[in-house]
């Protein structure tokens, strides 16, 4: 068997996972991620449909990784606004960027180009090795080394182990972690579409009876329209229906499922469907082992935080291994893993929590009258908009009430 010693090994090159490898870079470790895609699919992703809102804080460090100069002006979008419509009520609740001190609520930028500039970034580093197309058939560790065996009989060994690979991690299962895993049975469609009414930048999502459908506003007006991206939620039954229609009849459907908020509808790039389970592991950690991005944290995408949350594991895991490595110590040491683990924790609960609500009762038709009546009241929601416009501003201390007013009646 062919051993390699390693100082950290990564499973999974995906958004998070190369994000961790380029925080660790420069610092004398030597690192080595793994993932069973080839290189080809990792170094230039397809378009997955994604559209990832992202913090000002996700801007900033993606700055400091490298990333953000990497996307085209065209890749990213300003999110201003945010707009919460229920049912077929004109009753909506506005997310507003006013008074939070910004001048939008965030970016949009595709995962697709996100992807695309962290392999980017990864690949100018030579103390990071990338094994692509590689089967991982077993996983352990102890107090002294974490062990990943490969199917070809190479193992890695290392001084600690990170699981980036994905809400449904086999490595987390692997170690024994259990996760609650909420199945909101329904899938998530999303695609890009041009169409008539521009979007001014600002983004809904509209609780519709049987539908969740959210709107997300993408860069400039093109010679078809205006673009954005569109997500539909619907029981997988259903979802099969749509999307066994053709591009045209797709399109006539979304003009009517939108209630005619975008106007005609003129082109749809490729769609994709994604099942909607989210997932909260018990811990984060274990004997030079840790959990970060999706494997940490599987949000619901109506929050628009999985991948901000798995920037903060980023921040969060790297600032521990690189203090040690800096001071010459363990960078797996159990009190250093146990400190990531908590304070990750700390950071995620709280809107991990209030989403699942906040989904559960949004996507309940059986109680339209409670979310009319939250809506109306306004402030009946104002503790998870202080929470969500907190966490996209990155600001929860200086947030006004000017940021939490509730929408004009009717407005869009
Ligand atoms: C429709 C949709 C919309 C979203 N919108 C937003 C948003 O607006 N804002 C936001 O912040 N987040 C959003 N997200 C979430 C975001 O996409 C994820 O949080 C992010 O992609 C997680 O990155 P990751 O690297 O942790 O995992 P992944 O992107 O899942 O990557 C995992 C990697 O691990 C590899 N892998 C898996 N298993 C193995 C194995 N056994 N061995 C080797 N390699 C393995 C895979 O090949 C892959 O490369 C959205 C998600 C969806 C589905």
């Amino acid at each position: 068997m062919e051993t390699l010693d390693t100082d950290v090994t990564i499973i999974g090159a995906g958004p998070v996972g190369l994000c961790l490898a380029r925080a660790l870079s420069s610092a004398g470790l030597d690192i080595t991620v793994v993932d069973r895609q080839a290189r080809s699919a990792l170094s230039t992703p397809a378009f997955d449909g994604r559209e990832i809102g992202l913090t000002h804080r996700s801007r900033a460090h993606m700055q400091q990784l490298g990333l953000w100069q990497r996307l085209a002006a065209e890749d990213v979008s300003p999110l201003r606004d945010m707009q919460v419509l229920n049912g077929d009520s004109l009753q909506s609740m506005h997310v507003s960027h006013r008074g939070s001190g910004r001048d939008q609520l965030g970016y949009l930028v595709s995962n697709q180009g996100i992807r695309a500039a962290a392999f980017a970034a990864v690949g100018e580093a030579d103390d990071i090795r990338l094994l692509d197309s590689a089967r991982v058939t077993d996983v352990d560790s102890d107090a002294d080394c974490a062990r990943v065996r490969l199917e070809g009989g190479r193992e890695l060994v290392s001084k600690l182990l990170v699981a980036a690979d994905s809400r449904f991690s086999e490595t987390r299962r692997a170690f024994g972690i259990g996760t609650r895993m909420f199945d909101v049975g329904r899938s998530m469609l999303v695609c890009r579409v041009t169409h008539d009414i521009p979007h001014h930048d600002i983004a809904w999502e509209w609780f519709g009876v049987g539908q969740t459908l959210a709107r997300l506003p993408l860069g400039s007006a093109q010679p078809l329209g205006h673009r954005s991206s569109l997500v539909l939620t619907l029981p997988a039954r259903e979802m099969r229906g749509i999307q066994a229609l053709d591009e045209e009849a797709f399109a006539r459907e979304m003009e009517r499922r939108s209630g005619g908020r975008l106007g005609a509808i003129h082109s749809v790039s490729e769609r994709h469907v994604y099942p909607l389970v989210t997932t909260y592991p018990r811990r984060f950690s274990g004997d030079r082992f840790a959990l970060i991005g999706d494997a940490a944290v599987g949000m619901h995408p109506v929050t628009a935080h999985g991948f901000n949350f798995g920037l903060m594991s980023v921040q969060t895991l790297a600032r521990e291994i690189l203090q040690a490595t800096a001071a010459g110590t363990d960078i797996a040491a159990p009190e250093r893993l146990a400190r990531y683990d908590r304070e990750h924790r700390r950071a995620t609960l709280p809107l991990y929590l209030a989403t699942r609500g906040i989904v559960g009762l949004y996507t309940d038709d059986r109680r339209p009258v409670l979310r009319a009546a939250l809506l109306r009241v306004g402030d009946g929601l104002v503790p998870f908009k202080r929470l969500l416009v907190a966490s996209l501003t990155d600001d929860g201390t200086r947030l006004p009430r000017a940021a939490l007013r509730p929408a004009p009646r009717g407005g869009a």
